[in-house]
């Protein structure tokens, strides 16, 4: 039987690898709709190719476009519209778009019941025990898309939680990883957008380049596998062929392998507990590879992993403002109006002037998220 897709940041760069995926298995799964922001370009190939019955658009004049070329197709648009999309009748959600404007329509996915492959991390950093405690109560299963959270989540299958002791989180150290703290004054966007293992999407890049990824990370293992931050560890390993391990009780340790290929965690979500075969997909090589190595993370060096740990500890909104600082200040350093040491730096201020509430509920959150962006813009004036 087909599962049918909704794929909310389809034209994006794991969007569009969620789409390599459905294509490569066309007999289990169909696209029956998807979301893109102003891509379209890519937006119009993908409705050629996987005919889906409903497209969101970020622009209303893109919107109108669209329905005059594909008078069949239903066409939304703006952030009504994602929330709307989300609720099509489907399987499963992927969601891929950049950002906590994922929440909404992922909260709202998770209120059918329905199963989530979830890429986007910001949705679990800002809401994190909200999204958990409404999918408990809804049924809907979270499977981990992230490579570092797929590993950790295979590595725990059929484990007792009680004897998993650390999660071990790897990190490839972005792109000056080479550079030490004086060498990132004034490094340029080009610089920083140029990942040596991965290539991404621009925010994500950026957020490797600071680390701030590792921390989104670090709070999306918490959340979603319920360690404390004392047992979770980030591990600087430069080849990103282990994509994290679990250490156990007894000192056994399970990693899990893997070339650099999104596609595989993106394909092990969809077909979970199955795994299908990828066909002309590169295997591991470790004879050619040789080596791997492994190095202890520098918090000096890297202040947004650092402060990712004081606000997860922190808890309550303080993850929300962790996060909404970091989006306002990476789209301000990708437009060329702040420096790149500048990132970190917002994110602290914005912490520090930060009372945390206890379990918030989503309209707090939301308004948490609004007024750290409104106050990092304000710090920029
Ligand atoms: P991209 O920037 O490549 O893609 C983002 C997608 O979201 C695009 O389809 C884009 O549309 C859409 N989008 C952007 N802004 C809006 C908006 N305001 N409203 C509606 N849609 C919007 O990102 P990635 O694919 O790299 O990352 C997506 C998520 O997955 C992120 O949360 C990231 O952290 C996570 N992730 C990504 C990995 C990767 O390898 N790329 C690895 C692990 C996690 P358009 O382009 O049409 O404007
Ligand atoms: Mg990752």
């Amino acid at each position: 039987m087909t599962q049918k897709v909704i794929l909310l940041g389809a034209t994006g760069s794991i969007g569009l690898q969620t789409a390599d995926v459905i294509r490569e298995h066309r007999e289990l799964f169909e696209l029956t709709a998807f979301s893109a922001g102003r891509n379209m370009e890519e937006t119009r190939k993908l409705i050629e190719e996987f005919k889906p019955q409903a497209v969101c658009v970020l622009g209303e004049q893109d919107a109108a476009d669209l329905r005059s070329h594909y008078p069949d197709l239903d066409v939304l648009a703006g952030q009504t519209g994602l929330n709307e999309i989300a609720v099509y009748d489907a399987d499963v959600l992927v969601s891929a778009v950049t950002g906590s404007i994922g929440l909404e329509p992922t909260l709202a996915a998770i209120r059918l019941g329905r199963k989530i492959a979830l890429a986007n991390k910001e949705t679990l950093v800002t809401a994190g025990h909200l999204v958990m405690r409404e999918a408990r109560k809804y049924g809907a299963v979270i499977l981990p898309v992230d490579s570092e959270h797929s590993a950790l989540f295979q590595a725990l299958n059929g484990e007792k939680r009680e004897q998993a002791t650390k999660l071990i989180l790897t990190a490839s150290g972005g792109s000056f990883r080479d550079r030490t703290r004086n060498e990132l004054q004034g490094v340029t966007v080009k610089e920083a957008l140029n990942h040596p293992n991965w290539s991404m999407g621009a925010k994500i890049t950026i957020d490797s380049a600071t680390m701030a990824n590792k921390g989104l990370e670090v709070i999306e293992a918490h959340v979603l596998f319920d360690f404390p931050y004392d047992d979770i560890e980030v591990l600087l390993h430069r080849e990103s062929i282990i994509h994290s391990m679990v250490e156990f009780r007894d000192t056994g340790v399970m990693a899990q392998l893997g070339t650099p290929d999104m596609r595989v965690p993106i394909q092990y979500a969809l077909t979970f507990p199955d795994r299908l075969p990828r066909r002309n997909a590169a295997r591991l090589d470790l004879a050619a590879i040789g080596k791997l190595n492994f190095q202890e993370m520098d918090y000096d060096r890297y202040r947004a992993l650092q402060l990712a740990f004081d606000a997860g500890r922190a808890g309550g909104t303080m993850t929300t403002v962790y996060n909404a600082a970091n989006e306002e200040a990476v789209a301000q350093f990708l437009n060329e109006r702040i420096d790149f040491l500048q990132i970190e730096e917002i994110i602290s201020r914005a912490m520090a002037a930060h009372t945390p509430a206890a379990a918030p509920g989503l309209e707090e959150i939301l308004e948490v998220d609004a007024n750290t962006r409104k106050s990092v813009r304000n710090m920029l004036k």
